[in-house]
């Protein structure tokens, strides 16, 4: 036999995650371990990547190793596929290594025809039988030969409503599902162009290869794109024996997790129907029933479920997500894997299981996504305004809290709209009677997600809580009409655009905007985060202008500043126009009179940083932005301001015009205006020192690091720290203060890495600005990138936005480079990134291997880049 394309359940073991998916990899474990699973077999990623290879064609040999597996399962279960008497019914799943939506995911009750439709009406249940068939004539009608979902929908929809009252699917009588088969039947002959295939083992056969054809689908691409998968990974094919959820009142189907997904809590959770199949629970049709009521209904099967859902978790020393299926009372594990969680969830869980003794801290560390603590650093509903709103009225409908974080936003109900509508700025919440895989660039673009239906595994429920969005469903006081653009609750009409704020926290929806609240790192996620602390060898700092930046910064633990911006300080209340006084004067005097006036402000500014962090480092910049920033930005502003600084508006549009420079980025900016205007760093230097003489001497411990921005070689250091030591040197000299303090500069231009070497003959740190280094190094506009980098990113010319994560291949070769010969010159020079990939995981982990000090980055990024840190020191001693 030539080459090995599918394992049996029973061979395929867990190190073949790879090649036999999560699913199947799953599946196959449970079967060894002992759990009751149905018998089939696994399709390898091997065998997708081959069917690409050879031109979507099924590779040589793995048909013939199909038929036997299928013989196998025939002979264990004494049932044929095909056969009308003891017919054999399977389902085909999609799988990748990771979980991932979006790709074909599951049809079932393959196997079924004209013929073994009559022969299971005939021998078991005619109503079973139809419901059955016209299940299996929608899934591949709808997945396989894409026929649009919802011309069997209308077709159900009306045999519904036939009668006096509006019936369920489950309500409708055999004839009438046998009368939906034949229109199922015409319904794909009409618009597939092909009849449904009678022959089982064809049916199996285009299956598994809408399975490999779903793997470059649009959405699962779009899926991949966001979450970094790479398109080599491929996708596996589960093919199992079904098992029948729906064969009277003493079968179900459902979903448990062994604690709860949203807030970690160490309970049996989860949703399940009687008299259904496995994709009515997610598909949000009918709302299921949480677990608690199995527990009456049939105790036995729920007694079996706890009991198995302990032992899975033991084995797997994880939350584990286990769908399954009881068919007359016998209870059926599916599928287990990891279960999804929330932040808020993933950090009780970790550490519930270490308190548990399931694992240990190093395991708890490294067991929660660093992006996913990003979530609990969401903001939440202020109270006080939540209860005004509630007396008010504005409480529109409770539904249930399927992912956590408060957000406001116009409503909106396509997803091409929200997506739409997003790129252009707007704030968007996507409401929808359900969702989707169709509508997830939607949900992508959208700030929150509303259902009206499904439950908490519903499909918005499940890729919201994936992607960290407050998320509501099964909201079922409101009516979703999106044909009318229009959603009403309780007698109440919200129309596309109006403003609603969703609180994926509680489920509760409101009309008009709600002020948020701040998080707070405390309890389980303090605990957590001491324990990240222990592992982490590198420093992390933030990125803050402002004392709230500042406070919020120390909050979320972070040990010092590493990067303020001053220029943010210029704009604030009256100082801009002294700025304006400093660009259009003429001669330094001029210059220093306006600077003048900003000094004692900006003094007090840095008082503030000071005291807040006491005992830390704080890394002030000198100006860096080009001065057309600073300049009116239009005409009515500019009449204004000639006004306020007593200068003819002629003079001033001639600055305007004067300072416009063609590509402001690489002009006049950075170290080269404290170059041509020496006034500006001295006053600069002033305040920093003069303020940290005063905190001084009130007891603060100082630590100031004086920062040139955009340097290119060691002259210009040099020159700007003349400046700042003397005036260092004349503010001690006059307050009698001895200030420990550091001067060093910004590694942003290429050049400035490769002479790191003489920039730190004087400079005493670097910190790498990775913003601008990765637009000089890729010659690209980080304002202009837009443009094209989206196309880029299609087409997958770039598989990252190197402005998010940091491009480890090119600018991190800079990187590096720079840290080692900067310490060449000076051994013990501080080295940090103070860019926005200071707060990206990846990034934080090369800047760890790397040898950096210390990263900084936005406030609310700093628990991500603090247990980043963390896992860094365990991947490097795991050896991954
Ligand atoms: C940088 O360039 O990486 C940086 C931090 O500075 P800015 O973004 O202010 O240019
Ligand atoms: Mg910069």
């Amino acid at each position: 036999m030539g080459r090995r394309w599918l394992y049996r359940f029973e061979e395929g073991a867990a190190e073949l995650l790879h090649l036999l998916g999560s699913k199947g990899a799953g599946i196959a474990e449970l079967t060894q371990i002992g759990i009751p699973t149905p018998p089939g077999f696994v399709i390898t990623t091997d065998a997708c990547n081959a069917y690409y290879a050879a031109g979507r064609h099924l590779p040589e040999g793995l048909w013939e190793q199909v038929l036997e597996a299928v013989r196998g399962i025939e002979g264990r279960l004494g049932k044929r596929f095909g056969d009308p008497n003891r017919p054999l019914l399977l389902s085909v799943r999609s799988g990748a290594a990771v979980s991932m939506p979006g790709m074909m995911d599951t049809v079932l009750n393959l196997g079924l025809n004209d013929h073994v439709a009559a022969g299971i009406a005939h021998s078991l249940d005619p109503r079973f039988a139809y419901d059955a068939y016209r299940r299996l004539l929608q899934m591949f009608g709808r997945i396989v030969m894409k026929v649009p979902g919802e011309a069997f929908e209308e077709v159900l929809e009306a045999y519904k409503r036939r009668g006096p009252v509006l019936r369920q699917d489950t309500d409708l009588e055999a004839e009438e599902l046998q009368e939906i088969c034949e229109r199922f039947k015409a319904i794909i002959r009409a618009r597939a162009a092909q009849p449904f295939p009678q022959d089982p083992y064809e049916q199996l056969r285009q299956a598994i290869t809408a399975v490999f054809d779903s793997w470059m689908g649009k959405r699962a691409v779009d899926y991949r794109r966001i979450h970094r998968i790479p398109d080599t990974l491929g996708t596996a094919v589960t093919v199992q024996a079904m098992v029948f959820g729906n064969l009277g009142p003493d079968s179900a189907t459902g979903v448990a997790f062994t604690r709860n997904p949203a807030t970690g809590e160490k309970r049996l959770y989860g949703e399940y129907l009687t008299q259904a199949q496995g994709e009515d629970v997610v598909a949000g049709i009918r709302t299921p029933k949480p677990l608690e009521h199995l527990q009456e209904e049939m105790p036995e099967a729920y007694a079996e479920l706890v009991r198995i859902a302990e032992r899975l978790e033991r084995h797997y020393r994880d939350m584990q997500d286990i769908e399954f299926t009881i068919e007359r009372g016998r209870l059926w594990v599916l599928q287990t894997r990891s279960g999804k969680r929330t932040g808020a969830g993933a950090i009780r869980i970790a550490v519930d299981m270490v308190q548990e003794g399931l694992i240990d801290r190093r395991a708890a560390v490294m067991r929660v996504e660093p992006e996913l603590v990003a979530q609990l650093l969401h903001p939440t509903l202020d109270e006080a305004h939540r209860a005004r709103a509630r007396e008010e009225g504005r409480l529109l409908a409770r539904g249930l809290p399927a992912s956590p974080g408060a957000a406001s936003g116009r409503v909106v109900f396509d997803p091409d709209e929200a997506e739409r509508l997003s790129a252009q700025g707007e704030r968007v919440i996507l409401v929808r009677p359900e969702t989707a895989p169709e509508d997830f660039h939607g949900m992508v673009a959208a700030r929150a997600i509303l259902t009206s239906r499904g439950g908490m595994t519903s499909h918005a429920a499940v890729v919201a809580r994936g992607m960290g969005k407050p998320c509501v469903v099964g909201a079922e006081a409101i009516t979703v009409d999106p044909t009318a653009q229009e959603m009403s609750a309780g007698g109440v009409r919200v129309r596309a655009g109006e403003w609603i704020t969703v609180d994926g926290s509680t489920g509760e929806v409101y009309l008009g905007v709600l002020p948020t609240r701040d998080p707070e790192l405390a309890g389980e996620f303090a605990t957590f985060m001491g324990w990240a602390d222990e592992f982490r060898r590198m420093g992390v700092r933030a990125n803050a202008d402002t004392p709230q930046d500042a406070q919020r910064a120390r909050a979320f633990g972070a040990e010092g500043i590493g990067l303020c911006r001053t220029e943010h300080m210029f704009f604030t209340g009256d100082r801009i126009y002294a700025m304006r006084e400093m660009i259009v004067a003429t001669t330094p005097e001029e210059r220093r009179a306006a600077l003048a006036r900003i000094e004692p402000l900006q003094r007090q500014d840095f008082v503030e940083l000071f005291r807040i962090m006491d005992g830390f480092p704080v890394v002030i910049r000198t100006l860096d932005p080009p001065l057309h920033e600073f300049l009116p930005p239009d005409e009515d502003a500019l009449r204004e301001t000639a006004q306020r600084i007593g200068v003819s508006v002629e003079v001033l549009r001639g600055k305007v015009a004067a300072l416009r420079e063609a590509n402001p980025m690489m002009g006049l900016r950075g170290c080269r205006l404290g170059i041509l205007y020496p006034e500006i760093t001295e006053m600069q230097a002033r305040a920093i020192f003069e303020a940290a003489a005063a905190c001084q001497a009130e007891g603060v411990r100082v630590e100031p690091e004086v920062m040139i921005p955009l340097v290119s070689g060691l002259n210009e250091l040099r020159q700007q720290a003349e400046i700042v030591r003397q005036v260092a040197e004349e503010v001690q000299a006059r307050t009698g203060q001895r200030i420990h303090y550091r001067i060093g500069t910004m590694v942003e231009v290429p050049r400035a890495a490769l002479v790191a070497d003489r920039i730190a003959e004087v400079a005493e740190f670097f910190s790498f600005g990775t913003n601008d280094l990765t637009q000089f190094t890729f010659g690209m506009s980080r304002d202009d990138a837009v443009r094209f980098l989206p196309r880029y990113l299609d087409q997958r010319i770039l598989q990252e936005d190197p402005f998010q994560m940091l491009d480890r291949e090119g600018v991190g070769q800079l990187v590096r480079m720079g840290t080692e010969r900067g310490r060449l010159s000076r051994p013990e020079l501080v080295v940090g990134i103070c860019g926005e990939h200071g707060g990206e995981p990846a990034s934080v982990k090369f800047c760890h291997r790397t040898g950096l000090d210390y990263v900084s980055c936005s406030p609310y990024r700093v628990p991500v880049a603090r247990l980043a840190a963390a896992q860094a020191v365990l991947e490097e001693s795991s050896g991954g």
